[in-house]
């Protein structure tokens, strides 16, 4: 079977490699015209996403729906209102972020000035995941347009109904001399990483990141790569209860039940205060789905068979299911998993060794808070890593002591509403970020621009190096 698809792969890279090919000519040809480079044309296409999102609001809505029954109003705020408000940010900010900026310049190049100039890099290609498949592919995408750059998206085949509604949306809306979006699945993908690009923004898995990172390297094209990863949450026992269950409820079952690379995937807790957090945990689950949080509309259901047998075969492991505190229920038909929590299940597990991304929740206690440290250290460096305290030298040491992506103390996942805070992973969680004034830089080469002026021209630094130079 592997054999038959690598074939396959074979046959549609050739193909749709041609296509690929001719697509990125074009491209490189609009781009280098000028007409991307200049200010009127971000601005204009900036303004047209801010357009679409008004006026397809519902369309798009729908969409996500379809792809994850994802609740209108958390596709509203996490996915329309948050791309809105990325590319107003970007419209408000971009005379700023386009002026070269001054620097200083040395006493051995007196008189002259020097500045670092920002310019787009070429023709760029997104590829996106369908997790947050409007927001994950709109937002990279601000970022290129904003820097001036030719772009290409590539939406993931997994929210189908998401991918088609973009290609008609970017037809509609968006300049497509110089804005593309290119359906497909791996066949299609890898034909357009053979490709030469000016940069690559890639969301998805570590596991595709390398293959992304890989094909890039061949032709020296940087990327940003966008991963995932175990994101834990310390949780102190110095807090406000109540807040901080609904906060990690948000960061684990509300935001797309879990299936976020910002999600909180497993909680560390003193053994004493793990209880008291579980049931306070079960009171505002209750409080937000109901008495059978299964039927609840209001939480988006898992996005495929092949990731509802994933989580299945997670929860069902031995040593593993027998840690069930809460939860534990699915059903397979409407691809739905109840809001899990284990208590302390085996560090070997495959639960605390690969990423959950979906509703189970392992609670892993200890006797002192210190020894989490230790913990969050024998695994790969993850995107987030989240604490729950009152504690201010806690917090200090927090933030000394753990490597991660970024952080937030105190709650979950708004921390990504804040445009000044660079978003993106460390290690295997990913590298390079985006968000703001990130994105517009992540798509731009920083050019060192040095003006001299013919005055000074010191004889010293042209040969002959005579004696008398030497002495100087
Ligand atoms: P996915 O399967 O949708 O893959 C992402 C993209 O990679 C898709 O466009 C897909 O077509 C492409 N792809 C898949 N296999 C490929 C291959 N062999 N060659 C080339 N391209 C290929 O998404 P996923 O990987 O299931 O996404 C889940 C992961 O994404 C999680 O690890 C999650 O943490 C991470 N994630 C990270 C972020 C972030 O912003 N850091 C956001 C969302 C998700």
């Amino acid at each position: 079977a592997t054999l038959s698809l690598t074939a396959e792969v074979e046959e549609k890279r050739k193909f749709y490699g041609d296509e690929a090919n001719s697509l990125i000519k074009e491209l490189q040809k609009v781009f280098n015209s000028g007409k991307t480079k200049s200010y009127e044309w971000r601005i204009s296409q900036l303004q047209s996403i801010v357009k679409m999102l008004e006026e397809k609001e519902k369309d798009i809505i729908e969409a996500i729906h379809k792809d994850l029954a994802k609740p209108h109003l958390e596709a509203f705020i996490a996915e329309i209102s948050t791309t809105k408000s990325s590319c107003k940010h970007a419209l408000q900010e971009l005379k700023h972020w386009i002026k070269p900026e001054k620097v200083k310049t040395s006493i051995t190049t007196y008189p002259s000035s020097a500045q670092i100039v920002s310019e787009p890099l070429g023709v760029v290609l997104v590829i996106s995941t369908w997790n947050f498949p409007f927001l994950l592919s709109l937002d990279p995408v601000i970022g290129a347009i904003s820097a001036g750059n030719a772009v290409v998206l590539k939406p993931s085949e997994i929210a189908p109904a998401t991918s088609s509604l973009l290609v008609k949306l970017f037809e509609e809306y968006l300049d497509r001399s110089a804005i593309r979006v290119v359906e497909g699945a791996v066949p299609e993908t890898t034909a357009l990483l053979d490709q030469k690009w000016d940069k690559i923004l890639y969301t998805g898995s570590a596991r595709v990141g390398r293959i992304v990172m890989a094909a890039a390297a061949k032709h020296l094209t940087p990327v940003i790569l966008e991963l995932g990863g175990k994101c834990p949450a310390v949780v102190d026992s110095n807090i406000n209860l109540q807040v901080a269950s609904r906060r990690i409820i948000t960061g684990k079952w509300a935001l797309n039940n879990g299936q976020a690379c910002i999600a909180v995937d497993y909680i560390i807790t003193t053994k004493d205060f793990a209880p008291k957090l579980i049931d306070s945990i079960r009171t505002e689950l209750k409080e937000f789905f109901g008495e059978n949080p299964i039927e609840s509309g209001d939480m988006s259901r898992i996005v495929s068979k092949s990731q509802f047998a994933r989580l299945v075969k997670l929860l069902d492991e031995d040593k593993v299911s027998d840690k069930i505190v809460l939860g534990g229920q699915r059903d397979e038909n409407k691809l739905r998993i109840a809001p899990t929590i284990f208590l302390d299940v085996p560090q070997e597990a495959e639960i605390m060794n690969e990423e959950i991304f979906g509703p189970l929740l392992p609670i892993i206690t200890v006797d002192k808070l210190e020894e989490s440290y230790d913990i969050i250290k024998s695994k790969p460096k993850p995107l987030v890593a989240y604490l729950f305290t009152n504690n201010d030298q806690l917090k200090q040491h927090y933030v000394k002591n753990v490597s991660s992506g970024g952080m937030c103390v105190n709650d979950t996942v708004t921390q990504l509403t804040v445009p000044g805070l660079p978003f993106g992973g460390v290690g295997e969680s990913g590298m390079g970020s985006y968000h703001g004034k990130f994105s517009f830089d992540g798509f731009s080469h920083k050019k060192a621009v040095m003006y001299r002026s013919f005055d000074g021209d010191a004889s010293v630094r042209y040969p002959p190096y005579t004696p008398q130079k030497e002495k100087l």
